[in-house]
């Protein structure tokens, strides 16, 4: 789950990592309340799920409440890359004498944390990355041991911020990789990291990613759910506790564990056809999981016809069959529907499904043939 600033300054602060005194606003008189509370100047800031505010014009300084009054107006409403402000933050603004990037993340290859510093900040790392990569001082963290104070001063040095930044800078990056490591984070990024004219280093942004399969250990991210940029269909399978990622194309997927999810999307995508989503049931295929999948994937009005993929292991090939024929009892899919079921007890499965088979509800042996066949309905489905 992706954070607006100011959720993810909440995330900051829990870790101790030092913010600016702010607060939301939903109005123009909550800004001005805000900006009252906390003392002039301020930073009138867009909250939408997307960076590059400051460039759109959705973060702006205000001197005294009448400019308050003015950015507030201006930028609530605003549309920045199609997302419209509703939310704002409003905190006391800093003077800044330089402007750093900061943040960790997972290397997977590496099987490591991987963290990334640079006296280049304020601007997208990205075009850092393109224009002059040796600006990024990279750390790899081994998770079992943690970063060590020696490796994050060394990783601050070869970073060449300024020496009066260097003290700062490693207490800040300690408290972000604890922040990352136990705040579960699969990003925790600061641009800028500030370097104030006074010697203080602290974040003035935040853009935090949360993994979400770490959700049942921390109940404050409650708050945070009403909030979160989902879709419909992905809004819709959270509710119903599936594993769902949605994609642009034609041809609904449902699988049984992540790698045939993964490879059901492969094999799709090879044979001429697009994935409209990528949906893991994981071991229960039960009526009740089914329906739900089915229900998720026919909210999507692109899907054409749903690949129904599962190789039995665990989940036992009569179940699934039984759980596919209960849901079609609950409710007819828009979509025909192709399935393969292959592993423990296929046989009995496809027994179970023989008398539902139709031209709607179709069986294949392969995964190869099953794919073929949900493209080419997908296809003259139109
Ligand atoms: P982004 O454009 O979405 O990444 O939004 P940021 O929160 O990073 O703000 C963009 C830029 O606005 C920063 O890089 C700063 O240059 C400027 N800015 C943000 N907060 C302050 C502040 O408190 N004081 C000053 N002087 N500038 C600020
Ligand atoms: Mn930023």
């Amino acid at each position: 789950m992706d954070l607006m600033e100011y959720q993810g300054k909440q995330v900051f602060a829990r870790y101790g990592i030092e913010i600016s005194a702010g607060d939301v606003a939903r109005t123009v008189d909550e800004a001005v309340a805000v900006a009252e509370r906390v003392g002039y100047p301020v930073v009138v800031k867009a909250q939408v799920h997307v960076g590059g505010r400051g460039k759109a014009g959705g973060v702006k300084l205000a001197g005294d409440a009448e400019e308050t009054r003015f950015h507030a107006g201006n930028i609530l409403g605003l549309d920045i890359k199609g997302h419209v402000v509703s939310v704002l933050w409003v905190e006391h603004a800093s003077d800044i004498a330089e402007e750093y990037y900061a943040s960790f993340t997972l290397d997977r290859s590496a099987k490591q944390h991987l963290g990334m510093l640079s006296a280049q900040g304020g601007v997208e790392i990205e075009s850092v990355a393109a224009t002059d990569p040796d600006a990024i001082a990279r750390v790899w963290v081994d998770p079992t041991v943690g970063l060590t104070v020696e490796q994050a001063r060394a990783w601050v040095e070869a970073a060449r911020l300024n020496p009066a930044a260097t003290d700062g800078a490693v207490a800040v990056l300690l408290t972000l990789y604890r922040c990352y490591v136990d705040g579960d984070c699969d990003l925790a990024e600061i641009n800028p990291l500030i370097l104030t004219p006074d010697g203080q280093v602290k974040a003035l942004d935040a853009k935090v990613s949360l993994d979400d399969s770490a959700a049942f250990r921390h109940p404050e991210w409650d708050a945070f759910a009403g909030t979160a940029d989902l879709d419909e269909r992905e809004r819709l399978a959270l509710e119903k506790h599936l594993q769902y990622v949605g994609l642009d194309g034609t041809v609904g997927i449902i699988a049984n564990g992540a790698g045939l999810a993964m490879s059901t999307v492969d094999v799709v995508s090879q044979v001429g056809g697009s994935p409209a989503n990528f949906l893991d049931i994981g071991g229960g295929a039960n009526a009740a999981v089914m329906a739900a999948a089915l229900e998720v994937i026919e909210s999507d009005d692109k899907v054409r016809a749903i690949f129904i993929n599962i190789f039995g292991g665990i989940t036992r090939g009569e179940e699934v069959a039984n759980g596919i024929v209960q849901a079609l009892g609950r409710f007819t899919p828009r979509s025909p529907i192709v399935i393969r079921l292959d592993g423990t007890n296929a046989e009995e499965g496809r027994r179970i499904l023989e008398p539902h088979l139709s031209d709607r509800l179709v069986s294949r042996p392969t995964m190869l043939e099953a794919a073929r066949q949900a493209v080419a309905m997908a296809g003259t489905e139109g």
